[in-house]
């Protein structure tokens, strides 16, 4: 078989999903870097194409192969055009769950690598041979450390740092655990040298804590939870910026967690809590291991320690079996609890998952209906949180010019990137991402806050 070296052509890459994945192809960039491989947004000056998939739900799975499929389209166009056929790599989690199916299934895809596998793309690039090729690890266990160098997509005020990887609640409607690994916490020590590099190196101003279920952090490789020192760490490296924790889970809040978010000034004070349902049948089935009951309590205990706390939460709907009832249940729970910030997602029913064989699966219209009903009742709630910051004055991290007019976005503590709403800025003079400014609040929409800098 002809072999070729690509090193040196430069790389088009696209990362799909969520924050987990966008730091996996933070620390492809920085291994293809080190390679001698430049990275590019011009798609006509690539000579290799990288998809960095998703494939956590069906959503998820039909933007990626959509993604593929384009890029298939442009090497095809390329090669018909006498020029050198672009390589095709398809990385994450669509190969880790489907394997060297996908590889086969479109013949211009020249090699796919699993979750875990992906830092061995720079050797396939080097030694390229014709015909496609899987390195797809049976269970992945790789887990990136400060070494890696990586190369922020975000804009360089905020990062997300991965703090583990994988997952061991096994929710029976989920496919992590399984295209994941096994829960791996990082070294302490390796998280809060990437912080201090990252700061080092950028106008860091935001880090973000990532991971399956940040709650747990510690359990696996210090036997027991350490994510109250870990955030308390990060607090003092951040100083007069944020650190904000992502993805806990209900059943693994600990009083010290919550000591720590309240205590901290640098801690910004949110916590994000995905219940899914609240009710207990469901919740047992989900494999969730709380009860609504443990879910109000714990609530209650945050609120009351950390004042001014914004929760966010996820909810699922139309799980298998969840009846009209129950999901009216839902819909009182959600307006009773009044959470700051809410998710919603209609149940996906996924292969080799506990739920995927459970009797009652709900039809996807009542699954549509239900889903439309709670993001009208969560949009009124949302509204009325966001009247009481009216004539407030809250702090607003920049993030971009809105438009050349004095007018900027940004966000308050209460908003993580991507997910949240922000607070568009009036000022007279000029600002730039990554600066905080103290902003009065003088109008409110349904997700986002208006406001003038003082
Ligand atoms: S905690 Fe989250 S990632 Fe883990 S199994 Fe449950 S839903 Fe999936």
């Amino acid at each position: 078989m002809p072999s070729s070296n690509r090193l040196g052509s430069s790389v088009f890459l696209v990362s799909l999903g969520c924050p987990r994945n966008l730091v996996d192809s933070e620390v492809l960039i920085g291994i293809l870097k080190k390679a001698r491989c430049a990275v590019t947004d011009d798609i006509h000056k690539a000579g290799i194409y990288i998809v960095n998939t998703c494939a956590f739900i069906d959503d998820a799975k039909r933007e990626s192969i959509d993604t593929i499929l384009e890029l298939a389209a442009h090497k095809k166009e390329r090669t018909g055009k006498g020029e050198t056929p672009a390589l095709l790599i398809v990385a994450g989690c669509l190969p880790q769950r489907y394997g060297g199916e996908i590889g086969r299934t479109i013949p211009e895809i020249d090699a796919v690598f699993g979750t875990a596998d992906f830092i061995r793309i720079p050797d396939f690039i080097k030694k390229h041979t014709d015909g496609p090729r899987a390195v797809i690890s049976k269970t992945p266990r790789f887990l990136y450390d400060h070494h890696s160098r990586r190369e922020l997509i975000t804009p360089c005020h905020y990062a997300y740092i991965k703090i583990q990887e994988g997952c061991k609640n096994h929710c029976s409607f989920c496919v992590i655990p399984s295209i994941r690994g096994p829960y791996r916490s990082r070294q302490l020590s390796s998280v809060l040298a990437e912080i201090k590099d990252l700061r080092s190196r950028h106008r860091l101003r935001e880090v973000n804590l990532i991971g399956q279920d940040t709650t747990l952090y510690g359990i696996d490789r210090y036997r027991h939870i350490r994510i109250a020192e870990l955030v308390s760490k990060a607090a003092r490296i951040m100083d007069n910026g944020w650190v904000r924790l992502l993805y806990g889970h209900p059943a693994h809040v600990t009083d010290e967690l919550i000591g720590v978010i309240a205590r901290e000034r640098s801690v910004c004070k949110y916590m994000d809590l995905p219940i899914q349902h609240c009710n207990d049948r469901i919740l047992k089935i989900m494999n969730r291991r709380v009860t609504k009951k443990e879910i109000v309590t714990l609530i209650d205990k945050i609120r009351k320690r950390i004042p001014g706390v914004a929760l966010r939460t996820s909810v699922m709907t139309g799980f298998p079996g969840e009846t009209r009832r129950e999901f009216e249940e839902l819909v009182g729970f959600i307006k009773e609890m009044r959470f700051e910030r809410l998710g919603a997602f209609t149940y996906s029913r996924e292969e080799r998952t506990r739920a995927s064989g459970l009797p009652g699966q709900v039809s996807e219209h009542e699954k549509a209906e239900r889903y439309d009903i709670l993001l009208r009742t969560q949009k009124e709630i949302a509204g009325l949180i966001n009247r009481g910051y009216q004539n407030k004055i809250v702090s607003v991290l920049i993030d971009e010019a809105a438009d050349d007019k004095g007018l900027y976005y940004g966000r308050t503590g209460h908003d993580a990137p991507e997910v949240d709403g922000g607070c568009f800025v009036r000022s007279k003079r000029a600002l730039t991402p990554g600066m905080f400014v103290e902003v009065r609040v003088v109008d409110t929409l349904e997700y986002d806050l208006v406001g003038e800098v003082l």
